[in-house]
């Protein structure tokens, strides 16, 4: 190990700095900016681990643009997962008794090759699928997007990222030509006087972010939509800011709403959208009905409180400046990329975006959320975020692969459509996982989970047995974060470098090698490498031109600490600041397009036929919300392994109104049991008046009986692929205790 490696926290897009040392190394000292929610100091700088091929490894918080030296517990505690007893050191392989058993790594990748081989020569090549993730490397998500479509010939590969990022992603590229995160700083955040947050959680879901958002809050124009009464939304209200609590799944009603005062009200900044945008005719027209009265009888917030934000809104834009921020639980909906294109509406409307001192921008969540999406691990995506069905784009790579471009597959099937085909006569039968734990994060997890055991063959490249991994007929052995090089990119979309500190164990390897020895074993046309750098080299120039651009980037400079924003082309510099001459489409103008609700075409879950017959009739359905805790992190795979986190958050509990629980006879700490068609899960209640009294809310974190994603719908957005995860339909009532 280095003496001090300095490098990103393994969890979260906010990729807050860390450095890794031996504790004599350390100067213990209170880190700023962390756990701004908890009241209690920051732990001591954290768990030391004794890996058991190196010396003790202590987590620091670093000084960085991002974080400020802040870590949240996630990351404090990160170092000990790579000691972990539970970690998975060798290929295992499922035997006939369906027992993991461990095997060489020549078996493994033999038996690999075979069934890729049998299900290419039975089912076509098509018949293969990648499933990847959006916390891989840049160097990793490109070369996986390459190994799928070169190595294994099949078009089906996609990614996690479709579950978290590709409705705001889509409605980016329909507004401005362009999908980047924030397309500008996050510090940019601190001088702005007026901040609305639409559907994220940031006081618990990434701490140290929490900071940007101090000068607005205690300006009192912190706005904050969420139907729960959050950790950020307390943060807000307290400072003097606004909660806006909708029913869940009208925000974009509540979008409109708002746009509607801005319209009727001579708000908006009309300069702006006569020089920047296109199609402001057709959002007027859309907005026109809904008044701020109707909208209050559909979101069930009240009318003044959307003139409000609409007001402070302009105001903050005339003084300090004003952003529009998404998350999640605005974006995770079937309507979610029209629910995000409201969003930017209003703040094209407002004359936000293109400027140095406001914009919108959404808030990415994994890890390498941004760059995962930007390299080719897309169902419908070449390098450089360029379309695969795009001939230019698919002549460019071809060269860039040295291949005929009829040897790169077409368009794939989104993220849900893929796992649905799992086993299907013309679906997948053979299928590769990397860096995802579908059968928890993915919605309707039972199917998903059916599926899985109906595959012919599957690999699960992982360093933990997660619930996906306990499923596989072989799963193979990956280096963790403080093991490898390479690069992520943050959600301001910028470049970090990830370094290694320690060596991994012998058995373990890198996804990178795996997939250049598997490469070599199925005669690829075209290189691959199990070296980072080489990878990066190639990605910078198979990026070259396209939208997310890297070709000036190199790992020289960001060991130097440059800031490096994509697009960075050779030659040129990066850019922290995007649009501020130009939006991307050809015209360099924004795009208005005219949204509406429009009616759910999908069953958000009813009884099931059990509970129909049943004599003690379950009455109405509650709207069921899933999101994240302080405390874990996605699918939970690695968090609910380390013993600080699952001491503080051991289980699931379901938030539920009072009012709520007292008419199904439910006190708070008792067992409940949540179901709908799709399954039933179980945990205890939690009583809370910080929710609607027709909502609850479920972590998704947690597996088997309390898994959330047993209950969430497996409907998609058209546009963007996005599941439904933020409003099934469940039933509620008290459970035998466990
Ligand atoms: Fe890690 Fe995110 Fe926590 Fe920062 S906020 S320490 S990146 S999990």
């Amino acid at each position: 190990m280095t003496a001090g490696a300095d490098t990103h926290c393994p969890y979260c897009a906010l990729q807050c700095a860390m450095t890794l040392t031996s504790p004599a190394a350390l100067t213990p000292a209170p880190q700023p900016g962390s756990d701004p929610v908890d009241a209690a100091p920051a732990p001591a700088p954290a768990a030391a681990v004794s890996p058991a091929n190196g010396p003790l490894l202590t987590v620091n918080g670093r000084d960085f643009p991002t974080n400020r030296g802040g870590l949240c517990r996630k990351g404090w505690t990160s170092a000990s997962l790579l000691d972990h007893p539970g970690r998975v050191t060798e290929p295992l392989l499922k035997d006939d008794d369906g027992v993991h058993r461990p095997v060489s790594w020549d078996e493994a990748l033999m038996r690999i090759v075979s069934a890729v081989k049998k299900a290419r020569a039975e089912h076509g090549a098509d018949a293969v699928g990648v499933f990847g993730g959006g916390g891989l490397t840049n160097e990793k998500a490109y070369q996986l997007g390459k190994f799928a479509r070169l190595a294994l010939g099949t078009s089906r590969i996609d990614y996690n990222g479709r579950f978290c990022m590709s409705s705001a992603a889509a409605a980016g590229m329909r507004a401005f030509g362009l999908d980047r995160g924030l397309p500008f700083p996050l510090a940019d955040l601190d001088a702005a006087s007026t901040i609305l947050m639409l559907g994220s959680n940031v006081a618990e879901t990434m701490p140290p972010f929490v900071q940007h958002l101090q000068g607005a809050r205690d300006a009192g124009g912190l706005i904050v939509v969420d139907p729960r009464r959050s950790a950020t939304a307390a943060f807000t209200s307290d400072g003097g800011g606004l909660h806006l609590q909708p029913l869940p799944g009208t925000d974009l009603a509540l979008l409109l709403g708002i746009s509607h005062v801005v319209i009727h009200e001579g708000l908006a900044d009309a300069a702006f959208i006569a020089e920047r945008t296109a199609g402001y005719d057709a959002v007027v027209r859309s907005v026109g009905s809904f008044w701020p009265e109707r909208v209050q009888s559909i979101t069930g917030v009240p009318a003044g409180l959307i003139r409000d934000t609409a007001r402070r809104l302009a105001d903050g834009a005339r003084k300090g400046g004003s952003y529009i921020l998404t998350g999640r639980g605005v974006e995770q909906h079937v309507d979610g990329t029209d629910t995000a294109t409201a969003a930017i509406n209003l703040s094209l409307l407002l004359g936000l975006p293109g400027s140095a001192r406001s914009g919108y921008g959404t808030l990415t969540g994994q890890g390498n959320g941004q760059g995962g999406r930007e390299h080719g691990q897309k169902a419908d995506q070449l390098p450089g975020y360029r379309k695969i069905t795009d001939p230019a784009a698919r002549a460019y790579m071809a060269k860039v692969w040295g291949v005929p471009e009829t040897l790169i597959p077409g368009p794939g099937l989104p993220a849900v459509q893929l796992l649905k085909s799992l086993g299907q006569p013309d679906g997948v039968r053979c299928l590769f996982v990397h860096g995802a734990n579908v059968a928890v994060s993915a919605p309707d997890a039972n199917a998903v989970i059916e599926g899985l055991r109906s595959l012919d063959f599957l690999v699960v490249c992982d360093f933990f047995l997660s619930e996906t991994a306990a499923e596989a007929d072989l799963i193979l052995p990956v280096t963790q974060w403080a093991e490898e090089e390479g690069t992520l990119t943050n959600l301001e979309g910028r470049v970090l470098r990830r370094r290694r500190a320690l060596t991994p164990p012998p058995g373990v390897r890198s996804e990178l090698w795996i997939m250049t020895r598997l490469a070599e074993l199925l005669h690829a046309p075209s290189t691959f490498s199990e070296d980072p750098e080489t990878v990066f080299e190639e990605l910078r120039l198979a990026s070259s031109g396209g939208l997310a651009d890297y070709s000036g980037i190199d790992y020289a400079m960001l060991d130097r600490g440059e800031a490096a924003y994509w697009p960075y082309p050779s030659g040129g510099t990066g850019t922290p600041r995007l649009f501020l001459d130009a939006f991307a489409h050809a015209d360099g103008r924004a795009v208005f397009t005219a949204v509406t609700p429009r009616r759910r075409s999908v069953s958000r879950g009813s009884a099931s036929a059990a509970e129909r017959g049943s004599a003690d009739h379950l009455g109405k359905p509650m709207t069921l919300i899933t999101g994240r805790l302080m405390e874990h992190y996605q699918s939970g795979a690695q968090t609910r392994r380390v013993a600080a986190l699952v001491e503080a958050r051991p289980e699931a509990r379901l938030q539920l109104h009072p009012a709520a629980a007292a008419a199904q006879g439910i006190a708070d700490g008792d067992y409940v049991s949540i179901s709908n068609e799709r399954g039933e899960v179980s945990c205890r209640a939690e009583l809370s008046t910080d929710i609607r009294p027709e909502t609850v809310f479920l972590p998704f974190h947690f597996p088997e009986l309390e898994s959330a994603n047993r209950l969430t719908e497996a409907a998609t957005d058209p546009i963007s692929g996005m599941p439904e995860f933020k409003t099934s339909n469940v039933w509620i009532r008290p459970a035998v205790s466990g």
